[in-house]
């Protein structure tokens, strides 16, 4: 029963050529001119687990979903999740069968995404006309590698 009614939106998803849009703790404020000259240096910079930093993902991998990297989500418990969207995350894996109940983002579907290396509950792995990652804002850090 789920879905049926709900009109098909279309997802809009664009790479984010600028700059960091989570701060960095511990580091100054950037403008995005600088940060730019930065990253066409070649300065790696990885996210990473807040709890063991296994490296998950590069800050290249930051894409926009619905014209925005960074979304405010409920889910049903009432639970609300800052979360950023990554179009890969190595450094995850994703537990149980893909569903389409109670989705953020419809039609795709969604497994949740845990830390490979400590196993802490991250986001959740998208999946339909392609994939994506959304993780938990709070509970990764971006580092540079
Ligand atoms: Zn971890």
């Amino acid at each position: 029963m789920q879905g049926q009614f709900q009109p098909r939106r279309r997802l809009v998803i664009v790479r984010l050529f600028e700059g960091p849009v989570l701060p960095r703790p511990g580091t100054r404020h950037r403008t995005r001119d600088e940060t730019w000259s930065r990253d066409r240096e070649g300065v790696d910079e990885v996210v990473v687990c807040s709890s063991c930093h296994n490296i998950l993902t590069s800050v290249e991998e930051r894409i926009a979903i619905n014209q925005a990297h960074i979304h405010t989500c409920r889910n049903p418990h009432g639970l609300v999740f800052q979360i950023g969207c990554y179009a890969r995350a190595p450094g995850c894996q994703s537990n149980g069968i893909p569903t389409a109940e109670f989705s953020w983002f419809p039609p795709y579907r969604w497994q949740v995404a845990v830390c490979s290396g400590c196993r802490q509950h991250l986001g959740w792995h998208f999946t339909g006309d392609g994939f994506f990652y959304g993780l938990i804002t709070r509970r990764i850090q971006v580092c540079s590698g």
